[in-house]
């Protein structure tokens, strides 16, 4: 086992990753800008270097700075987290040829999955049900038209290299199409200096429904349910739930057994999440994100694991501390995110908490580098905090959630607290009754 793990991030799952070094009698390195000299990541774990001025480009992803703190605390892996570098398959490389462990699959699978396209093929060879559309990617307006046709409209085009929900634009028709298209083209190229795009069928009122995979490396892997992540703003997560409130015991099966051969036949290593949109029964393989999810606490609630702990565990070249038929699921669980941002248009609300108090008792978990008097810098993203409750059921996790949010206090900066409280109030969220277009067109009128 490592003596000693870097930690190539910050906030909530920087602290996450070091209360997983601790209880495993590792030594952990926390690494930080400027701006984050106060921050709990830094207070909590064993040592801590500063790698860089506030911007992430030089601080939390510059490449040679973490490297170079590596080997200054004599640090024999690093975790990624997520975000940041967790999915940068040249610092995969780097890492290794510096002789240090990456926390996380290798490099070459990470790479596939990066590019959209190539995931897509690979996931289909590999016998993964996926969304119908262009074969690779499209090279112009007049292949975009075409394939358009033949796949029938509405479409979406997407980047390539997307992410966070960038790059994604509707076309209804073929005169949508020549402004989607360029649009998003554009937009590709803007944030991810890859303009390459792709195009599918858009599906008109799915769910987002992702499972958790964990494979040994060596051709072993499981799969641990899925989450149900409908709940959404601006394609982006809002609130998290597992097991998803529609999915049956024989689909949860079947899916994940795919998502298992498939990434076993691939000797994925550690954790990682196959997304699909799921309408009328069938599920749509969108993409695989080769990392630890913001949300992963509900499947760790619901199956009493430790996900963190079992990626270390792989990486060090253990095998895994269960088999597919240890992991029975347990109860409901349901996570909340808890972002600075202003009500209704959720600008960011950085700024100094004045008082901050986290709701406990049972089945509550409360991830997040919060405490009194923190200054919540204005130069990362703007979640501080998740919540997340347990219950035997899904109805008790709702009361669960609707309790501990009353005794949650975060004083200072806005936060989307009010969201959840508002949300808590709508019967469709009781029933479990919404796609991934239900938060937009609620949060049209009632915000
Ligand atoms: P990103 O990597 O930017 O998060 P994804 O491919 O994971 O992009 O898609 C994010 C979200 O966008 C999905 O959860 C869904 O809400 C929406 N989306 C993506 N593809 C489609 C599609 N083919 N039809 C309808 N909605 C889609």
């Amino acid at each position: 086992m490592f003596e000693k793990i870097l930690i190539a991030n910050r906030g909530e799952i920087a602290l996450r990753v070091v209360r997983a070094c601790r209880e495993m009698g590792i030594a952990s390195v926390a690494v930080h800008s400027t701006a984050d000299a106060d921050a709990m990541h830094v207070r909590m774990a064993d040592e801590s270097i500063c790698i860089g001025p506030p911007s992430a480009t030089a601080s939390y992803l510059s490449v040679p700075a973490i490297i170079a703190a590596c080997e200054i605390s004599g640090a024999q892996a690093i975790h990624p987290g997520y975000g940041f570098l967790s999915e940068n398959a040249n610092f995969v490389q780097i890492v290794e040829d510096h002789g240090l462990t990456f926390i996380g699959p290798r490099a070459e699978h990470i790479r596939v999955m990066g590019d959209k396209i190539t995931a897509k093929e690979t996931m289909r060879r590999l016998g993964v049900p996926c969304v119908p559309g262009s074969e690779g990617g499209v090279a112009s307006l007049e292949d975009a038209l075409q394939v358009a046709g033949e796949i029938g409209y509405p479409v979406i085009i997407k980047a390539t290299a997307g992410g966070g929900g960038k790059g994604m634009k509707v076309a209804n028709d073929p005169e949508e199409m020549e402004r989607a298209f360029r649009t998003a083209r554009a937009e590709a190229k803007a944030n991810f200096g890859n303009d390459a795009v792709y195009l599918e069928k858009y599906l008109a009122t799915p769910r987002h429904i992702e499972v958790q995979i964990f494979g040994d490396g060596r051709g072993g892997a499981v799969h641990l349910g899925e989450r149900d992540c409908s709940l959404q703003r601006r394609h982006q997560k809002v609130l998290e739930e597992a097991p998803g409130p529609v999915i049956s015991e024989q689909e949860r099966a079947r899916i994940g057994r795919l998502c298992a051969n498939a990434v076993a036949e691939l000797g994925y290593a550690g954790a990682g999440t196959i997304e699909f949109l799921y309408e009328n029964g069938d599920f749509y393989f969108i993409e695989m994100n080769t990392r630890l999810q913001v949300e992963h606490p509900v499947t760790e609630a619901i199956f009493g694991v430790d996900l963190v702990r079992e990626q270390i565990r792989v990486a060090a070249g253990l095998p895994m501390s269960f088999h597919q038929g240890d992991l029975t699921i347990n109860g409901h669980s349901i996570e909340v995110r808890i972002n600075a941002e202003r009500l209704p248009n959720f600008t960011p609300s950085p700024g100094r908490i004045t008082q901050y108090h986290a709701p406990g008792g049972l089945g509550v978990r409360v991830d997040s580098a919060l405490y009194d008097g923190y200054v919540i810098p204005p130069y990362y993203d703007s979640l501080i905090g998740k919540l997340i409750v347990h219950g035997r059921d899904r109805s008790e996790a709702l009361a669960r959630l609707h309790r501990a949010l009353g005794e949650l206090i975060v004083d200072g900066v806005d936060t989307t607290v009010p969201l959840f409280h508002a949300l808590l109030a709508e019967p469709d969220i009781h029933s479990g009754q919404y796609n991934i277009h239900w938060l937009e067109q609620w949060l049209e009128t009632h915000l």
